[in-house]
C-alpha cells in the first residue's frame, strides 16, 4: 500500500510536485497520464528514493521513504521499477540480469536465482532467451526481460515510467501483454503511459497530472467520457 501526503519536489526555482496526495491500494493499477513536464517521472521517482522529496510524506506497506533513517535498501527491495529505456548490462546474460540483484544483496542463493529467473524469464515469454545477451534481443524483448529483473526483487509494487514510449509498434503489444498478466495476478501498479486502450482495459484508477498537481482522477470511465478538469480535457482531446 502506497500512501502520499502533500508531497513537494523542487528543482531549485522550479516547483514540479506542488502537494501531491495519492493512496494506492494492494492489488490496485493506477494509470498516470498527463502534458509531458507536468511531474509524472519526478513523482515515481521519489516513491523509488531516486529523489529526495522537499516535504510531505510517503508510506509504502509502512515505510516512511522521508525518514532519514528508512533503509533505502529495504526500500528498493519492495518497489520495483521499470524505465523507458532498460538498461540492461550488455555484458551479462538475459538470465545473469535477472538474478544479479537477488544473489548480490543476498536475498537468494546462486540456485534458488536461477530458479525463480528461469520461471520469470517464462513468464515474459523469454525463457529460451536466457543464455543470449541483450545485444542480441528487439526492444520489446529487452524490457521484457527489464519486467523480470525487477520481479527476480519480489517486489510488492511495480513502478512502470513509460515502458513501451521506445519501442517500435509491433514490440508494444507484447510487453502490455506481460503488463496485463501482472495486474491480473493481482501486482499493485503505478504506470505511466501514453496507451490510452491499456488505461481503460487495466487501469482500476486513471489519474491526472498537470503543472504539479493532481487535476482529476476517477475509473477510466470517468476521466476518460466525462473529465470535468479543463486541462483534463484539452489533454484527452489531443491524445484519445
Ligand atoms: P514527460 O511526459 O515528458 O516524461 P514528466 O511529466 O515525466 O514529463 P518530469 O520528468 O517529472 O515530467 O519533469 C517535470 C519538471 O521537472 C520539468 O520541468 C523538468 O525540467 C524538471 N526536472 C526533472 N528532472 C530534473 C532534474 N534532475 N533536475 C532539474 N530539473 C528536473
Ligand atoms: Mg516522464
Amino acid at each position: 500500500k502506497v500512501s502520499v501526503k502533500d508531497l513537494h519536489k523542487a528543482y531549485g526555482d522550479n516547483e514540479v510536485l506542488k502537494g501531491i496526495n495519492l493512496e494506492v491500494q494492494e492489488n490496485e493499477v493506477v494509470v498516470m497520464i498527463g502534458p509531458s513536464g507536468s511531474g509524472k517521472s519526478t513523482f515515481l521517482r521519489t516513491l523509488n528514493k531516486l529523489e529526495e522529496p522537499s516535504s510531505g510524506e510517503i508510506l509504502i506497506n509502512g515505510f516512511n521513504l522521508v525518514d532519514k533513517n528508512t533503509d533505502i535498501n529495504k526500500v528498493r527491495e519492495n518497489v520495483g521499477m521499470v524505465f523507458q529505456h532498460f538498461n540492461l548490462f550488455p555484458h551479462l546474460s538475459v538470465l545473469e540480469n535477472v538474478t544479479l540483484a537477488p544473489v548480490e544483496l543476498g536475498k537468494l542463493s546462486k540456485e534458488e536465482a536461477k530458479t525463480l529467473g528461469m520461471q520469470l524469464l517464462a513468464q515474459v515469454g523469454l525463457a529460451e532467451k536466457a543464455d543470449a545477451k541483450p545485444t542480441q534481443l528487439s526492444g520489446g524483448q529487452k524490457q521484457r526481460v527489464a519486467i523480470a529483473r525487477a520481479l527476480a526483487m519480489k517486489p510488492s509494487i511495480m513502478l512502470f515510467d513509460e515502458p513501451t514510449s521506445a519501442l517500435d509498434p509491433e514490440m508494444v503489444g507484447d510487453v502490455l501483454q506481460v503488463m496485463r498478466d501482472l495486474a491480473e495476478e493481482g501486482m499493485t501498479m503505478i504506470v505511466v503511459t501514453h496507451e490510452m486502450g491499456f488505461a481503460k482495459q487495466v487501469a482500476d484508477r486513471v489519474v491526472f497530472f498537470a503543472d504539479g498537481y493532481i487535476r482529476e482522477q476517477g475509473t477510466p470511465e470517468e476521466v476518460f467520457n466525462n473529465p470535468q478538469d479543463p486541462r483534463a480535457q484539452d489533454f484527452l482531446n489531443k491524445v484519445l
